[in-house]
């Protein structure tokens, strides 16, 4: 016997109750009547469910958000007379080709039917920032790191040792905090700093072509201002991680992550939080731990991941984050 129209009517109401829009990907997911946000996860993206708001930024401008050491490094990097010229240059003859013939030939690229969900929270990252949508690959590496380069088409690349160890709102994290270089124009002189690094260390450098501007850039100072530039850059991106995942915690347990590798399940969050307001307590009073902190970290490629946390939760702490949210 066909329902009455009554009946359909009440169906689908009992359906719309039992449904919640993803605050992140916009996907409707059926839940159960005892539903509370945040104790599922989204079909989609499998970010938590919840339908609390998600705020996307209009027309989010990069000066709102950018670290002042990564503005300052980045001023006395573009005073050396030539640098743009000499990059672009060093790019154009050995880098951007060999990357993208490298990524094709040897890592997974993420598309919306390869690996969706990891597309889906790229999606979500690029939406939120106003962002354009770059390649972005996946590549079998131990190391726990990421990158974002390419000046002709931006490419991300995560790395499995990052991915295996991250849960689903921390890759959001990682992901947002990729986007945030392109977003914040921090990828020409990114790739050059990560070419430039592996071409140093790479047995072939005197093969490649470029070697002639790779010997201009080191012996110029140039590629010393860079890597201090780019340690100072992730600061920024940090930032962008938090204004896609718009919650700091997500930010700093992905830190403690970094910090702690596989252990970290086994990690107090807020001892780490405590760690990390100790750490810039006796950077900003102590000399000398300020002078081995600024030493050791000359040598990485990242900042600490303590410093970073106690860096993200400067800018909570003091109001600028909560000022850009309620900004736009
Ligand atoms: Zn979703
Ligand atoms: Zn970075």
């Amino acid at each position: 016997m066909p329902k009455k129209d009554s009946d359909k009517q009440s169906t689908a109401a009992v359906a719309e109750r039992y449904s919640v829009r993803c605050r992140y990907c916009g996907q409707k997911n059926s839940v159960k009547d005892d539903y509370k946000n945040n104790q599922a996860n989204c079909g989609k993206c499998k970010l938590p469910l919840s339908n609390e708001p998600h705020k996307k930024f209009a027309d989010l401008n990069k000066h709102d958000y950018i670290h002042p050491a990564d503005s300052k490094a980045l001023a006395a990097l573009r005073a050396i007379p030539g640098i743009d010229t000499a990059l672009r240059q060093l790019l154009k003859v050995t880098g951007e080709s060999a990357m993208r013939v490298m990524f094709m030939a040897s890592a997974v690229k993420i598309t919306p039917e390869q690996c969706p969900d990891l597309y889906v929270k790229l999606q979500i990252a690029c939406t939120t920032l106003g962002v354009d949508m770059p390649d972005f690959f996946i590549q079998q590496n131990p190391v726990v790191n990421a990158f974002t380069g390419g000046v002709d088409k931006s490419v991300i690349v995560l790395w499995t040792g990052l991915v295996e160890r991250l849960n689903d709102e921390e890759l959001l994290a990682v992901i947002a905090h990729e986007v945030g270089h392109i977003h914040a124009e921090h990828v020409l002189y990114l790739t050059a700093a990560r070419l430039i690094e592996a071409l140093m260390n790479a047995s072939v450098a005197a093969l490649v072509p470029g070697k002639d501007i790779l010997k201009f850039i080191v012996s110029t100072g140039i590629s010393s201002a860079l890597m201090a530039w780019a340690r100072r850059a992730e600061l920024s991106c940090d930032r962008a991680a938090l204004l896609v995942t718009q919650d700091p915690h997500v930010v700093g347990r992905t830190m403690m992550k970094l910090a702690g590798g596989t252990y970290a399940s086994k990690i107090d969050y807020d001892l780490f939080l405590e760690q990390a307001r100790e750490f810039q307590k006796n950077y900003d009073e102590k000399g000398l731990d300020r002078f081995w902190a600024d030493l050791l970290n000359a040598g990485l490629t990242h900042p600490f991941p303590i410093w970073r946390v106690s860096e993200i939760l400067k800018w909570v702490d003091d109001g600028q984050y909560q000022a850009l949210m309620n900004k736009q």
